[in-house]
Protein backbone atom coordinates (compact mmCIF):
# COMPACT_ATOMS: atom_id res chain seq x y z
CA UNK A 1 0.00 0.00 0.00
CA UNK A 2 0.63 3.38 -0.68
CA UNK A 3 2.46 4.89 2.36
CA UNK A 4 0.78 8.30 3.38
CA UNK A 5 1.81 11.10 4.86
CA UNK A 6 -0.64 13.61 6.78
CA UNK A 7 0.61 17.37 7.01
CA UNK A 8 -1.52 19.35 9.66
CA UNK A 9 -1.42 22.85 8.97
CA UNK A 10 -0.71 25.38 5.54
CA UNK A 11 1.49 27.87 7.44
CA UNK A 12 4.66 27.97 5.84
CA UNK A 13 6.21 25.06 8.16
CA UNK A 14 3.74 22.40 6.46
CA UNK A 15 4.15 23.65 3.32
CA UNK A 16 8.45 23.31 3.61
CA UNK A 17 7.53 20.14 4.99
CA UNK A 18 5.01 19.10 2.20
CA UNK A 19 7.66 20.39 -0.56
CA UNK A 20 10.11 17.86 1.42
CA UNK A 21 8.44 15.30 0.83
CA UNK A 22 6.88 15.76 -2.23
CA UNK A 23 10.99 15.18 -3.80
CA UNK A 24 10.27 11.69 -2.49
CA UNK A 25 8.08 9.61 -5.55
CA UNK A 26 5.70 7.29 -3.94
CA UNK A 27 4.86 8.88 -1.35
CA UNK A 28 1.07 10.37 -0.73
CA UNK A 29 0.98 13.64 0.60
CA UNK A 30 -2.20 15.40 2.24
CA UNK A 31 -2.23 18.87 4.15
CA UNK A 32 -4.81 19.36 6.43
CA UNK A 33 -5.75 23.23 6.31
CA UNK A 34 -8.32 24.77 9.24
CA UNK A 35 -8.82 27.96 6.83
CA UNK A 36 -9.69 28.50 3.72
CA UNK A 37 -6.24 29.41 2.30
CA UNK A 38 -2.39 28.48 2.98
CA UNK A 39 0.16 30.99 4.69
CA UNK A 40 -1.22 30.87 7.94
CA UNK A 41 0.23 33.98 9.68
CA UNK A 42 2.56 35.02 6.58
CA UNK A 43 -0.12 35.76 3.53
CA UNK A 44 -1.91 38.33 1.11
CA UNK A 45 -4.84 39.58 0.02
CA UNK A 46 -6.50 41.84 -2.25
CA UNK A 47 -7.65 44.72 0.25
CA UNK A 48 -11.08 46.16 -1.53
CA UNK A 49 -10.63 49.52 0.88
CA UNK A 50 -7.03 50.06 -0.82
CA UNK A 51 -7.25 48.45 -4.00
CA UNK A 52 -4.28 46.64 -3.52
CA UNK A 53 -2.70 43.52 -2.48
CA UNK A 54 -1.39 43.64 0.99
CA UNK A 55 0.52 41.36 3.20
CA UNK A 56 -1.27 40.54 6.46
CA UNK A 57 1.80 42.19 7.98
CA UNK A 58 4.98 43.60 7.00
CA UNK A 59 8.20 41.00 7.36
CA UNK A 60 11.61 41.70 7.76
CA UNK A 61 13.64 39.43 5.96
CA UNK A 62 17.24 39.75 5.59
CA UNK A 63 19.97 38.33 2.91
CA UNK A 64 21.03 36.53 5.76
CA UNK A 65 17.51 34.51 5.76
CA UNK A 66 19.39 31.41 3.83
CA UNK A 67 16.43 28.95 4.10
CA UNK A 68 13.49 31.63 3.56
CA UNK A 69 15.52 32.37 -0.03
CA UNK A 70 16.27 28.91 -0.74
CA UNK A 71 12.35 28.19 0.05
CA UNK A 72 11.76 30.69 -3.33
CA UNK A 73 14.30 29.27 -5.50
CA UNK A 74 13.33 25.95 -4.82
CA UNK A 75 9.57 27.06 -5.31
CA UNK A 76 10.68 28.93 -8.57
CA UNK A 77 9.83 31.75 -7.11
CA UNK A 78 13.53 33.84 -6.48
CA UNK A 79 12.61 36.92 -8.78
CA UNK A 80 10.05 37.55 -6.64
CA UNK A 81 11.85 38.43 -3.93
CA UNK A 82 14.35 41.49 -4.04
CA UNK A 83 17.55 41.82 -1.84
CA UNK A 84 18.55 45.45 -1.07
CA UNK A 85 21.90 46.07 -2.68
CA UNK A 86 23.24 47.44 0.63
CA UNK A 87 23.23 46.26 4.44
CA UNK A 88 21.73 49.93 5.06
CA UNK A 89 18.28 50.92 7.32
CA UNK A 90 17.78 54.70 7.22
CA UNK A 91 16.15 55.55 10.84
CA UNK A 92 14.59 58.07 11.98
CA UNK A 93 14.05 59.62 15.43
CA UNK A 94 10.84 61.74 15.78
CA UNK A 95 11.70 62.94 19.17
CA UNK A 96 14.94 64.45 18.62
CA UNK A 97 14.22 65.17 14.76
CA UNK A 98 17.31 63.38 14.00
CA UNK A 99 18.05 60.76 10.63
CA UNK A 100 20.86 58.52 10.23
CA UNK A 101 21.46 54.95 8.24
CA UNK A 102 22.59 52.07 9.79
CA UNK A 103 25.37 50.21 7.81
CA UNK A 104 26.17 47.38 8.54
CA UNK A 105 30.06 46.76 7.50
CA UNK A 106 30.80 43.97 5.70
CA UNK A 107 34.70 43.82 6.51
CA UNK A 108 36.85 45.61 8.28
CA UNK A 109 37.79 47.73 4.91
CA UNK A 110 33.94 48.94 4.99
CA UNK A 111 34.21 49.53 8.84
CA UNK A 112 35.45 53.29 7.70
CA UNK A 113 32.65 53.96 6.44
CA UNK A 114 30.75 54.02 10.29
CA UNK A 115 27.80 52.08 10.98
CA UNK A 116 25.74 55.46 11.05
CA UNK A 117 24.98 54.09 15.06
CA UNK A 118 25.03 57.61 17.52
CA UNK A 119 26.97 55.70 19.93
CA UNK A 120 30.49 54.29 19.05
CA UNK A 121 31.34 50.50 18.62
CA UNK A 122 33.31 49.95 21.69
CA UNK A 123 30.23 50.60 23.73
CA UNK A 124 28.22 48.29 21.44
CA UNK A 125 30.44 46.17 21.36
CA UNK A 126 30.67 45.74 25.22
CA UNK A 127 26.99 45.30 25.36
CA UNK A 128 27.05 42.86 22.61
CA UNK A 129 29.61 41.12 24.79
CA UNK A 130 27.43 40.83 27.86
CA UNK A 131 24.24 39.65 25.76
CA UNK A 132 26.62 36.83 24.29
CA UNK A 133 27.32 35.89 27.61
CA UNK A 134 24.08 35.99 28.98
CA UNK A 135 22.52 32.61 30.41
CA UNK A 136 19.31 31.12 28.66
CA UNK A 137 17.72 32.22 31.92
CA UNK A 138 17.82 35.97 31.19
CA UNK A 139 15.84 38.63 29.30
CA UNK A 140 17.54 41.08 26.97
CA UNK A 141 17.08 44.09 29.48
CA UNK A 142 18.88 41.63 32.38
CA UNK A 143 21.57 41.06 29.97
CA UNK A 144 22.36 44.32 28.54
CA UNK A 145 22.00 46.62 31.69
CA UNK A 146 23.32 49.88 29.98
CA UNK A 147 20.72 52.07 29.25
CA UNK A 148 22.96 54.24 26.72
CA UNK A 149 21.94 55.43 23.09
CA UNK A 150 22.38 51.84 21.34
CA UNK A 151 19.89 50.89 24.06
CA UNK A 152 17.34 53.17 22.44
CA UNK A 153 18.86 53.34 18.74
CA UNK A 154 19.44 48.74 18.68
CA UNK A 155 18.88 46.96 21.48
CA UNK A 156 15.21 47.73 22.36
CA UNK A 157 13.97 48.74 18.58
CA UNK A 158 15.64 45.25 17.39
CA UNK A 159 14.17 43.38 20.40
CA UNK A 160 10.78 43.99 19.36
CA UNK A 161 11.31 43.29 16.17
CA UNK A 162 12.85 40.42 16.17
CA UNK A 163 11.18 38.96 19.49
CA UNK A 164 8.09 40.76 19.50
CA UNK A 165 7.83 41.45 23.18
CA UNK A 166 9.82 44.16 24.95
CA UNK A 167 13.48 43.63 26.11
CA UNK A 168 12.50 43.04 29.81
CA UNK A 169 10.59 40.09 28.60
CA UNK A 170 12.16 38.69 26.04
CA UNK A 171 14.89 35.88 26.34
CA UNK A 172 18.58 37.31 25.74
CA UNK A 173 19.04 33.59 23.98
CA UNK A 174 17.05 34.45 21.46
CA UNK A 175 17.95 37.91 20.38
CA UNK A 176 21.53 35.97 20.48
CA UNK A 177 20.52 33.99 18.32
CA UNK A 178 18.58 35.82 15.18
CA UNK A 179 21.92 37.86 15.66
CA UNK A 180 24.76 35.29 15.43
CA UNK A 181 23.00 35.12 12.46
CA UNK A 182 22.69 37.99 10.73
CA UNK A 183 24.55 41.41 11.91
CA UNK A 184 27.54 39.11 13.70
CA UNK A 185 27.64 38.08 10.01
CA UNK A 186 27.93 40.95 8.83
CA UNK A 187 26.96 43.26 5.74
CA UNK A 188 25.97 40.47 3.23
CA UNK A 189 23.96 38.59 5.56
CA UNK A 190 21.93 41.69 6.64
CA UNK A 191 20.84 43.28 3.08
CA UNK A 192 16.82 44.06 3.68
CA UNK A 193 14.73 41.44 1.44
CA UNK A 194 11.61 42.51 -0.21
CA UNK A 195 8.63 40.54 -2.18
CA UNK A 196 7.47 43.45 -4.06
CA UNK A 197 4.06 41.75 -4.95
CA UNK A 198 3.53 40.68 -1.86
CA UNK A 199 4.63 37.72 0.62
CA UNK A 200 1.59 35.25 -0.31
CA UNK A 201 2.97 35.89 -4.59
CA UNK A 202 6.90 35.20 -3.49
CA UNK A 203 6.63 32.45 -0.84
CA UNK A 204 3.07 30.66 -0.44
CA UNK A 205 1.32 30.90 -3.78
CA UNK A 206 3.91 29.28 -5.59
CA UNK A 207 4.66 26.71 -3.25
CA UNK A 208 0.91 25.67 -2.91
CA UNK A 209 1.05 25.41 -7.15
CA UNK A 210 4.12 23.18 -7.17
CA UNK A 211 2.70 20.86 -4.38
CA UNK A 212 -0.26 20.04 -6.46
CA UNK A 213 1.46 19.69 -9.75
CA UNK A 214 3.58 17.04 -7.99
CA UNK A 215 0.25 15.50 -6.70
CA UNK A 216 -0.34 16.55 -3.34
CA UNK A 217 -4.04 17.13 -2.18
CA UNK A 218 -4.23 20.41 -0.25
CA UNK A 219 -7.63 20.11 2.23
CA UNK A 220 -8.73 23.64 3.00
CA UNK A 221 -11.54 24.22 6.30
CA UNK A 222 -10.43 21.04 7.35
CA UNK A 223 -9.77 21.58 10.78
CA UNK A 224 -8.21 18.53 12.56
CA UNK A 225 -9.88 17.80 15.78
CA UNK A 226 -8.47 14.41 17.20
CA UNK A 227 -6.00 12.53 16.98
CA UNK A 228 -6.08 9.12 18.27
CA UNK A 229 -3.24 7.03 19.64
CA UNK A 230 -2.73 3.09 19.49
CA UNK A 231 0.39 1.32 20.29
CA UNK A 232 2.19 4.63 20.69
CA UNK A 233 1.52 5.49 17.23
CA UNK A 234 -1.30 7.97 15.83
CA UNK A 235 -3.76 6.23 14.28
CA UNK A 236 -6.64 7.97 13.26
CA UNK A 237 -6.84 11.54 11.94
CA UNK A 238 -10.53 13.16 13.30
CA UNK A 239 -12.20 15.90 11.92
CA UNK A 240 -15.16 18.10 12.50
CA UNK A 241 -16.86 17.90 8.99
CA UNK A 242 -14.93 15.09 7.66
CA UNK A 243 -14.85 11.47 8.01
CA UNK A 244 -11.91 10.22 10.25
CA UNK A 245 -8.69 8.88 8.39
CA UNK A 246 -7.13 6.04 9.54
CA UNK A 247 -2.94 5.48 9.60
CA UNK A 248 -1.42 2.70 8.24
CA UNK A 249 1.20 0.82 9.85
CA UNK A 250 3.81 3.12 7.90
CA UNK A 251 1.71 6.21 7.07
CA UNK A 252 2.74 9.53 9.24
CA UNK A 253 1.91 12.79 10.60
CA UNK A 254 3.73 16.20 10.67
CA UNK A 255 2.04 18.43 12.97
CA UNK A 256 2.37 21.90 12.06
CA UNK A 257 0.22 23.60 13.87
CA UNK A 258 0.62 26.19 16.61
CA UNK A 259 1.95 24.94 19.69
CA UNK A 260 -1.62 25.55 21.73
CA UNK A 261 -3.28 23.12 19.19
CA UNK A 262 -0.55 20.63 19.11
CA UNK A 263 -1.03 20.98 23.17
CA UNK A 264 -5.26 20.55 22.57
CA UNK A 265 -4.43 17.71 20.33
CA UNK A 266 -1.50 15.38 22.44
CA UNK A 267 -2.81 16.73 25.48
CA UNK A 268 0.76 18.49 26.37
CA UNK A 269 0.88 20.14 29.47
CA UNK A 270 3.79 22.82 28.53
CA UNK A 271 4.29 24.80 25.56
CA UNK A 272 5.16 28.59 24.81
CA UNK A 273 2.73 31.04 25.60
CA UNK A 274 1.13 32.82 22.83
CA UNK A 275 2.77 35.79 22.48
CA UNK A 276 1.47 39.74 21.88
CA UNK A 277 -0.07 41.61 18.84
CA UNK A 278 1.49 43.10 16.07
CA UNK A 279 -0.31 45.21 14.28
CA UNK A 280 0.09 47.10 10.59
CA UNK A 281 -1.56 50.00 9.32
CA UNK A 282 -1.76 49.72 5.78
CA UNK A 283 -2.08 53.26 3.92
CA UNK A 284 -2.70 54.26 0.18
CA UNK A 285 -0.94 57.27 -0.35
CA UNK A 286 -0.40 59.53 -3.64
CA UNK A 287 2.98 58.09 -5.27
CA UNK A 288 4.88 61.30 -5.28
CA UNK A 289 4.43 61.08 -1.55
CA UNK A 290 5.28 57.00 -1.61
CA UNK A 291 8.81 57.93 -3.40
CA UNK A 292 10.06 60.41 -0.66
CA UNK A 293 10.12 56.84 1.83
CA UNK A 294 12.62 54.06 1.42
CA UNK A 295 11.79 50.76 1.17
CA UNK A 296 12.26 49.99 4.95
CA UNK A 297 12.80 53.17 7.47
CA UNK A 298 13.06 52.04 11.30
CA UNK A 299 11.05 54.44 13.33
CA UNK A 300 12.48 55.74 17.15
CA UNK A 301 10.46 57.70 19.71
CA UNK A 302 7.11 57.40 17.95
CA UNK A 303 3.90 54.62 18.29
CA UNK A 304 5.31 53.43 14.70
CA UNK A 305 8.49 51.14 14.77
CA UNK A 306 9.09 50.57 11.07
CA UNK A 307 7.73 51.95 7.81
CA UNK A 308 7.61 49.56 4.86
CA UNK A 309 7.31 50.81 1.20
CA UNK A 310 5.17 48.57 -1.14
CA UNK A 311 4.83 50.73 -4.66
CA UNK A 312 1.98 53.86 -3.34
CA UNK A 313 1.06 51.93 -0.09
CA UNK A 314 3.18 52.38 2.92
CA UNK A 315 2.74 50.39 6.06
CA UNK A 316 3.29 50.64 9.26
CA UNK A 317 4.18 48.09 11.96
CA UNK A 318 3.75 47.88 15.90
CA UNK A 319 5.17 44.65 17.19
CA UNK A 320 4.26 43.47 21.13
CA UNK A 321 1.42 46.42 20.67
CA UNK A 322 0.11 45.89 24.42
CA UNK A 323 3.29 47.34 25.32
CA UNK A 324 3.04 50.79 23.03
CA UNK A 325 0.89 53.78 22.83
CA UNK A 326 -1.60 52.57 20.36
CA UNK A 327 -2.65 49.84 22.97
CA UNK A 328 -6.29 49.83 23.59
CA UNK A 329 -6.60 52.97 20.72
CA UNK A 330 -9.84 52.71 19.03
CA UNK A 331 -9.30 52.09 14.96
CA UNK A 332 -9.52 55.70 14.28
CA UNK A 333 -7.65 56.54 16.60
CA UNK A 334 -4.53 53.81 15.84
CA UNK A 335 -4.30 55.02 12.29
CA UNK A 336 -4.52 58.95 13.26
CA UNK A 337 -1.54 58.19 15.80
CA UNK A 338 0.36 56.38 13.65
CA UNK A 339 -0.12 58.66 10.60
CA UNK A 340 0.92 61.03 12.30
CA UNK A 341 4.46 58.71 12.90
CA UNK A 342 4.38 58.41 8.66
CA UNK A 343 4.15 62.32 8.27
CA UNK A 344 6.74 63.19 10.83
CA UNK A 345 9.49 60.53 9.20
CA UNK A 346 8.80 61.85 5.84
CA UNK A 347 9.40 65.56 6.95
CA UNK A 348 5.68 66.18 5.30
CA UNK A 349 3.28 66.85 8.02
CA UNK A 350 0.52 68.45 6.34
CA UNK A 351 0.06 65.37 3.86
CA UNK A 352 -2.71 63.30 3.96
CA UNK A 353 -3.70 59.56 2.98
CA UNK A 354 -6.03 57.87 0.14
CA UNK A 355 -7.40 54.91 2.45
CA UNK A 356 -6.22 52.97 4.80
CA UNK A 357 -6.54 49.22 7.01
CA UNK A 358 -6.02 48.28 10.34
CA UNK A 359 -5.00 44.98 10.56
CA UNK A 360 -3.93 43.26 13.92
CA UNK A 361 -2.58 39.87 14.15
CA UNK A 362 -2.92 38.56 17.59
CA UNK A 363 0.01 36.06 18.74
CA UNK A 364 1.65 36.51 15.96
CA UNK A 365 4.38 34.74 17.40
CA UNK A 366 5.40 32.47 20.61
CA UNK A 367 5.34 34.68 23.79
CA UNK A 368 9.46 34.76 23.33
CA UNK A 369 10.24 35.19 27.08
CA UNK A 370 13.47 32.11 28.34
CA UNK A 371 10.54 30.33 30.28
CA UNK A 372 8.36 30.23 26.82
CA UNK A 373 11.69 29.51 24.89
CA UNK A 374 12.51 26.28 27.25
CA UNK A 375 8.85 25.09 26.80
CA UNK A 376 9.48 24.49 22.74
CA UNK A 377 8.64 21.42 21.41
CA UNK A 378 11.17 18.93 20.36
CA UNK A 379 10.58 17.73 16.65
CA UNK A 380 10.03 13.87 17.92
CA UNK A 381 6.63 13.37 20.19
CA UNK A 382 5.90 10.46 22.24
CA UNK A 383 4.32 8.83 19.33
CA UNK A 384 6.66 6.96 17.01
CA UNK A 385 5.18 8.22 13.76
CA UNK A 386 4.10 12.13 14.56
CA UNK A 387 6.66 14.70 14.45
CA UNK A 388 5.99 18.47 15.02
CA UNK A 389 6.95 21.23 12.54
CA UNK A 390 6.64 24.82 13.54
CA UNK A 391 8.12 28.22 14.40
CA UNK A 392 7.58 27.18 17.53
CA UNK A 393 9.64 23.68 17.71
CA UNK A 394 13.02 24.10 19.14
CA UNK A 395 15.64 24.98 16.72
CA UNK A 396 18.06 27.91 16.54
CA UNK A 397 15.97 30.93 15.59
CA UNK A 398 12.52 32.27 17.33
CA UNK A 399 9.30 32.72 15.54
CA UNK A 400 10.01 33.74 11.81
CA UNK A 401 9.62 32.63 8.82
CA UNK A 402 13.44 30.79 8.60
CA UNK A 403 12.52 29.05 11.91
CA UNK A 404 9.21 27.72 10.04
CA UNK A 405 10.73 26.76 6.95
CA UNK A 406 13.64 25.32 8.44
CA UNK A 407 11.36 23.28 10.96
CA UNK A 408 9.32 22.21 8.44
CA UNK A 409 12.33 20.79 5.94
CA UNK A 410 13.42 18.92 9.07
CA UNK A 411 10.44 16.95 9.94
CA UNK A 412 10.12 16.69 6.20
CA UNK A 413 13.44 14.89 5.53
CA UNK A 414 13.11 13.15 9.54
CA UNK A 415 9.71 11.68 7.85
CA UNK A 416 11.56 10.03 5.05
CA UNK A 417 14.33 8.88 6.88
CA UNK A 418 12.08 6.74 9.39
CA UNK A 419 10.77 5.40 6.05
CA UNK A 420 8.12 2.91 7.55
CA UNK A 421 8.05 4.17 10.96
C1 LIG B 1 2.01 40.36 11.75
C2 LIG B 1 3.18 39.42 11.74
C3 LIG B 1 4.44 39.91 11.48
C4 LIG B 1 5.54 39.05 11.45
N1 LIG B 1 6.76 39.55 11.16
C5 LIG B 1 7.78 38.72 10.93
C6 LIG B 1 9.02 39.20 10.42
O1 LIG B 1 9.20 40.40 10.26
N2 LIG B 1 9.99 38.30 10.11
C7 LIG B 1 9.82 36.95 10.29
O2 LIG B 1 10.71 36.18 9.94
N3 LIG B 1 8.67 36.46 10.83
C8 LIG B 1 7.66 37.30 11.14
N4 LIG B 1 6.47 36.83 11.63
C9 LIG B 1 6.39 35.41 12.05
C10 LIG B 1 6.12 34.44 10.89
O3 LIG B 1 5.00 34.85 10.15
C11 LIG B 1 5.87 33.07 11.50
O4 LIG B 1 7.01 32.70 12.26
C12 LIG B 1 5.63 31.97 10.47
O5 LIG B 1 4.73 32.38 9.47
C13 LIG B 1 5.11 30.74 11.21
O6 LIG B 1 4.82 29.69 10.30
P1 LIG B 1 4.29 28.30 10.85
O7 LIG B 1 4.01 27.47 9.66
O8 LIG B 1 5.21 27.78 11.88
O9 LIG B 1 2.93 28.63 11.64
P2 LIG B 1 1.55 29.22 11.08
O10 LIG B 1 1.83 30.21 10.01
O11 LIG B 1 0.79 29.67 12.26
O12 LIG B 1 0.82 27.98 10.40
C14 LIG B 1 0.03 27.06 11.12
C15 LIG B 1 -1.13 26.64 10.25
O13 LIG B 1 -1.86 25.61 10.92
C16 LIG B 1 -3.25 25.81 10.69
N5 LIG B 1 -4.00 25.10 11.71
C17 LIG B 1 -4.19 25.47 13.00
N6 LIG B 1 -4.92 24.54 13.63
C18 LIG B 1 -5.21 23.57 12.72
C19 LIG B 1 -5.95 22.36 12.79
N7 LIG B 1 -6.53 21.93 13.93
N8 LIG B 1 -6.06 21.61 11.66
C20 LIG B 1 -5.48 22.03 10.49
N9 LIG B 1 -4.79 23.18 10.39
C21 LIG B 1 -4.63 23.93 11.50
C22 LIG B 1 -3.37 27.33 10.76
O14 LIG B 1 -4.59 27.77 10.19
C23 LIG B 1 -2.14 27.76 9.99
O15 LIG B 1 -2.39 27.87 8.60
C24 LIG B 1 5.36 37.66 11.72
C25 LIG B 1 4.09 37.18 12.00
C26 LIG B 1 3.00 38.04 12.01
C27 LIG B 1 1.63 37.48 12.31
Amino acid sequence: MTRQIHVIGAGLAGLAAALELSEQPGLQVTVWERTDRPGGRCWSFEDTRLGRVIDNGNHLILSGNGAVLDHAARIGAADRLEIAPEAALPFADLESGERWVLRVPSGLRDLTRGTGLREGLPRIALDAARLWAAPRTRSVAQAIPRRGGAWRDLWEPLTLAVLNAPPEVASAALLRAVLSRSLARGGAACRPVTAPEGLGHALIEPAVALLQERGVTVRYRAAVTGIEAEGGRAARLCFAREEPVPLGPRDGVILAAPPQVAAALLGLAAVPAPGLSILNAHFRVAPDLAALAAPVTGVIGGAAQWIFRRGDVLSVTVSAEEATPVAGMTREAALARLWQDVARTLGRLEAGYIAARLLRERAATFHTAPEDDAARLPMRSPLANLLHAGDHVRGPLPSTLEAAVLSGRAAGAAMLEAGGA
